[in-house]
């Protein structure tokens, strides 16, 4: 018999405007669309979850958000939460696809077993590397004068990797961005750039080594997710590491872009991967092939951000450091009754029981979108 039981599941479905539309090579998005799972125990235990889902990338809050109630809540009730593993076995069986889903779910279990067990969920997931990383803002505003400002600002704040988001606009406006960026501050910015799949894969070749100038650390899936091929001719050809996203989900995909060396960086997401344990996989796959690992996220509030906090803190190793930036820079309020925490650049990781945060119900319902399934 287990000491706890997962009584009820409620799943808020929330929408958080954005300080200034961003825009990607796959497109503009102006807020975060969410679905936040809420876990509760028969012994009065609260876990919390998010499924934040891009619908050009990887799928829909409203399909999330059904997948939670209607798919994955018979599996659910009077489980015992410790059992990780399980449930995650049992959701992939029941449901296809919907990674998001699975990552709120993993979230929400590995929350609980961690009040269970007085551990953070870095330690419960192999132990915790490093106290904070380093964090990168991205670089998306159409109007790159507000950039100018927001990015002194956040200098002034101590942050000094800058992703810069490219393939939305000209190549000229790409160039003169990065240029005017190494121009302003020199070698201490660490300039990394982002198509989103935003390149022609015939012309991609080409206009990255135009970017090789401005020296990036890395570019990130300049063509299409399933151009693999492309990406992998790209990766061979240029100077500068190319990071694989769109193109690199999960275990498989990470056994296969090792396989074929498609990339010389993987990002890791708990929203692709469907949630931090997959996402170690996937980080194992790139150790034992010599490819890199980078904190990746999706547009979210700042519980999970939390989660892939506790994601990037038990990898081995890390160097690329995270974008953990959505709830500090990004959006325009949280669900969190305590800041996300980032000081002078970098992402704290928490270090109370579980995921280490605590949700402020009246934000849920302040910004929810539709009634709450429960
Ligand atoms: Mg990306």
């Amino acid at each position: 018999m287990a000491a706890h039981r997962i009584e009820r599941l409620r799943v808020h479905r929330i929408q958080i405007p954005a300080k200034a539309v961003h825009s990607h090579g796959s497109g503009d998005v102006a807020g975060i669309h969410v679905a936040i799972l809420e876990l509760t125990t028969d012994t009065g235990l609260t876990g919390w979850g998010e499924a934040s889902p891009w619908p050009v990338f990887t799928g829909t809050a409203e399909g999330n958000a059904a997948a939670l109630h209607v798919h994955l809540r018979p599996h659910l009730i009077g489980a015992d939460p410790v059992q990780v593993e399980r449930h995650l076995n049992t959701a992939n069986k029941v449901i296809v696809g919907h990674p998001e889903a699975k990552a709120a779910l993993e979230m929400a279990l590995l929350d609980l077993t961690g009040q269970i067990s007085g551990l953070s969920v870095c330690e419960l997931v192999g132990g915790r590397q490093r106290d904070d990383i380093g964090m990168s803002f991205s670089v998306a505003n159409p109007d790159f004068d507000k950039d100018l400002d927001d990015i002194a600002a956040m200098w002034a704040d101590g942050v000094r990797i800058f992703k810069f988001k490219t393939g939305f606009a000209d190549h000229g406006f790409d160039l003169m961005r990065c240029e005017t960026l190494r121009t302003l501050y020199g070698d201490a910015i660490d300039i990394r750039i982002d198509y989103n799949q935003g390149l022609p894969a015939f012309d991609a070749i080409r206009r990255i080594r135009d970017l090789e100038a401005f020296r990036p650390t890395f570019v990130e899936q300049p063509v299409k997710m399933h151009e693999r091929a492309a990406l992998a001719e790209i990766t061979r050809a240029v100077d500068v590491p190319i990071m694989a996203d769109e193109s690199v989900f999960d275990p498989i995909g990470a056994l296969y872009g090792a396989t074929h060396r498609i990339a010389d960086i993987f990002s890791l997401k708990i929203m692709k991967s469907g949630g931090i344990r997959r996402a170690l996989e996937v980080a194992a796959i790139a150790r034992a092939a010599g490819i890199e690992v980078y904190g990746g996220c999706m547009f979210e509030t700042g519980l999970a951000h939390t989660a892939g906090t506790h994601l990037m803190a038990a990898v081995p190793d890390l160097t690329l450091e995270c974008e953990f930036y959505m709830a500090s820079y990004y959006a325009e309020d949280d669900i969190l009754v305590d800041p996300f925490p980032v000081s002078n650049g970098r992402v704290k990781v928490p270090t109370g029981p579980g995921l280490g945060v605590e949700i402020n119900p009246d934000q849920l319902a302040r910004y929810a979108v539709a009634e709450v399934l429960a």
